[in-house]
């Protein structure tokens, strides 16, 4: 039986909201050539709205063969997200990343005696990332990115600097899926490499799991009708919700814990006890909330307490 929400898959078919969305791109500078009103700029915040971050002077980390490069060649190389609302998104004018996961790179930079302007981002989907760290292609990795033990063996990390958990998102006429029982028979899209993945393989077998790169490109099938919901953590939902709030809803509560740490290199101990200590002290002295307010803040959810550093023993 077909459902009410189900149109004909061609772009052609979908209601002229829709077409909108899609062709303006959720993620593009131009999104404010769809006129929305109410709508949150695409753009991150300005600058003068962000903390600045005192660098930390004569700061040494000569323990870490990651730190010791970075300090000879002058600058962190940092990996990101690009597409991710309010979490680390580029623009694509002027190259310039911005986002919750951005600040956290840029403060990590700053008490490592580096100073934020100069950090080098690189892109890298959740597929990528421990291949990245491992062969040095980043020195830290900030993308919401689940610190759990099978990742552990490949890498290590530092935190965690924010507890999300996994949800759905749906189109906003979407009545019958509620929670992940629901999927069963249902086209549902994450990113291939995510721990939302993952958890839909193995505990939802009869969902239909289809996997991209990326999470934008799932939304994109999500407004053309290609699925029937995109799942990952609630914290990148709700941004692609909030910039599409007419098309987008995020349904039921959250089914697990992800638990955001700075991915490490494998074994750099010193950089991974450094971050755990940067991050405790940028949440104690307020930069973390206003980083947080500036940014993840402008989707409606107010600053949660961050979580407690697990600072594991050396591996
Ligand atoms: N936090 C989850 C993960 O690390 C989903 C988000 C992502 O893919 O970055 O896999």
């Amino acid at each position: 039986m077909f459902r009410t929400t189900r149109v004909p898959r061609a772009l052609g078919a979908a209601p002229r909201a829709v077409r909108c969305a899609v062709l303006c791109g959720l993620l593009t500078a131009l999104a404010t050539a769809c006129g929305k009103e109410g709508s949150p700029p695409t753009k991150g915040p300005a600058a003068d709205e962000l903390p600045h971050y005192r660098v930390a002077r004569g700061f040494r980390l000569p323990g870490s063969r990651t730190w010791t490069r970075a300090h000879q060649r002058g600058h962190l190389v940092v990996g990101v997200k690009e597409d991710q609302p309010y979490l680390g998104e580029k623009d694509p004018a002027t190259g310039t990343y911005s986002g919750f996961d951005v600040e956290i790179a840029r403060m990590m930079s700053a008490s490592l005696g580096l100073p934020p302007k100069t950090i080098r981002f690189r892109t890298i989907a959740s597929a990528n990332r421990e291949t990245a760290l491992q062969n040095g292609q980043i020195d830290y990795y900030v993308g919401t990115y689940t610190i759990n033990a099978n990742r552990r063996r490949l890498v290590g990390f530092a935190g965690p600097y924010y507890m999300a958990g996994q949800s759905l998102l749906v189109r906003k006429g979407e009545n019958d899926i509620h929670g992940p029982r629901d999927l069963a028979g249902e086209r549902v899209c994450s990113a291939a490499g995510s721990t939302p993945y993952q958890r839909i393989k193995g505990d939802y077998p009869k969902a239909i799991l289809v996997a991209y790169d990326t999470y934008s490109v799932c939304v994109d099938n999500l407004l053309t009708y290609q699925v029937d919901a995109v799942t990952t953590d609630d914290a990148i939902l709700i941004g692609y919700a909030a910039k599409a709030p007419g098309e987008l809803k995020v349904v039921g509560r959250p089914f697990s814990k992800e638990p955001y740490g700075i991915g490490v290199p494998h074994g750099d101990n010193a950089l991974r006890f450094a971050l755990d200590d940067a991050l405790e002290a940028r949440e104690k002295n307020g930069d973390w909330k206003k980083a947080y307010d500036a940014t993840l803040g402008l989707s409606g959810v107010p600053a949660p307490h961050p979580p407690a550093i697990d600072r594991y023993p050396a591996s």
